[in-house]
């Protein structure tokens, strides 16, 4: 650890990360700052890129010669992988993002259910137009990926009035009784539910997940909710489903992103989508702030750093 440099986001870590970097040698990259100059980063040896720091906070690493460590700010690392050199650990920010990311799951669901997105539209033109809508009282949900977000998911889903579906890699029964179903099992639930939340990380296992194979096998009118990653949908299909009037979606991240204005998807008949914010919210800086405070107590005791991640 004495030999250690730290890069961070944050300028004020000294106050914001409770004393944990106190005595080390710290260096800051903010969002919108030039990068640090290459005697900084040719010593750096502990880096946290900038949440939605883009390529750039990325390549960074690879101008790091003395790098061992990277903790991520996000939850998913695929966009890491490529420029991370041979030999450097990399962990993930796990739990940071698990309420922000429910909350939006649980408010597109509702959010497109209720028709909020039409009454907000109507609104741009004082336009008063009532109608019945589908509540999510008395709906299936079925939550795809029952890991640390789907789980948050669940909790919020709580007071809904309606029943979940937890589906992962594998079937278990979790302490409560509660029972995760198997992947092998989908094609004989997906019939069965009205809403299917999508919170799987992308894996090659995972992308392409949602074909028109899937979309066929959902109920008709039922709800596709994305706060996965936009890959594990096949937007194609999405698109020609959503004109079929076969499904409704609402989408936090989809492929590509950013969405090119001109995309089909954007005018798709039952589509709402927000622009990747699940994990960015008021709830991301604290979260993040205590997880890379706790990290470096650990790097300074000489502990195994939590949330390593395996290269695929
Ligand atoms: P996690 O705790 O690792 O949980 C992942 C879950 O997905 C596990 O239940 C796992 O099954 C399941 N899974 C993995 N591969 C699967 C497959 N091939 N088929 C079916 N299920 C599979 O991850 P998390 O923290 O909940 O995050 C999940 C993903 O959400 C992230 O990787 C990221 O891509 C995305 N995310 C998006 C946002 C956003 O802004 N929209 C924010 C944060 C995260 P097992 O339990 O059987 O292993």
């Amino acid at each position: 650890m004495p030999d250690d440099v730290l890069l961070l986001p944050w300028h004020d870590h000294a106050t914001s990360l409770g004393g944990a970097t106190d005595g080390l040698e710290v260096h800051s990259w903010a969002e919108g700052e030039e990068a640090p100059s290459t005697d900084v980063l040719e010593r750096v040896t502990f880096y946290v890129p900038q949440y939605l720091g883009g390529r750039s906070a990325l390549e960074a690493m690879t101008r790091m010669p003395s790098l061992r460590t990277v903790q991520s700010l996000w939850a998913g690392v695929d966009a890491v992988w490529p420029f991370l050199p041979d030999g450097v650990a990399l962990h993930n920010a796990a739990g940071v993002h698990d309420a922000s990311t429910a909350e939006l799951a649980v408010g597109l669901a509702l959010a497109r259910l209720r028709g909020l997105d039409e009454f907000a539209r109507n609104q741009t033109t004082g336009s008063w137009l009532p109608r019945r809508n589908d509540a999510i009282a008395d709906k299936r949900v079925l939550i795809l990926g029952f890991g640390r977000i789907g789980q948050a998911i669940e909790q919020r889903l709580a007071g809904f009035e309606c029943e979940v579906v937890r589906v992962a890699r594998s079937a278990r029964t979790l302490d409560d009784g509660r029972h995760v179903q198997a992947m092998s099992e989908l094609p004989d639930l997906l019939p069965t539910v009205d809403v299917v939340i999508l919170i799987v990380p992308a894996t090659e296992e995972t992308v392409g997940l949602v074909d028109s194979g899937f979309l066929a096998l959902m109920r008709p009118g039922a709800l596709l909710v994305n706060v996965a990653r936009g890959p594990v949908v096949v937007t194609d299909d999405l698109v020609a489903a959503l004109h079929d009037g076969r499904v409704r979606a609402a989408l936090d991240v989809t492929d590509p992103e950013p969405l090119p204005a001109d995309h089909p998807l954007w005018s798709a008949p039952g589509v709402l989508i927000s622009p990747h914010i699940g994990g960015n919210s008021s709830a991301f800086e604290p979260r993040a702030r205590r997880l890379v405070a706790a990290q470096i107590r650990r790097l300074r005791a000489g502990e195994p750093l939590d949330n390593l991640v395996a290269r695929p």
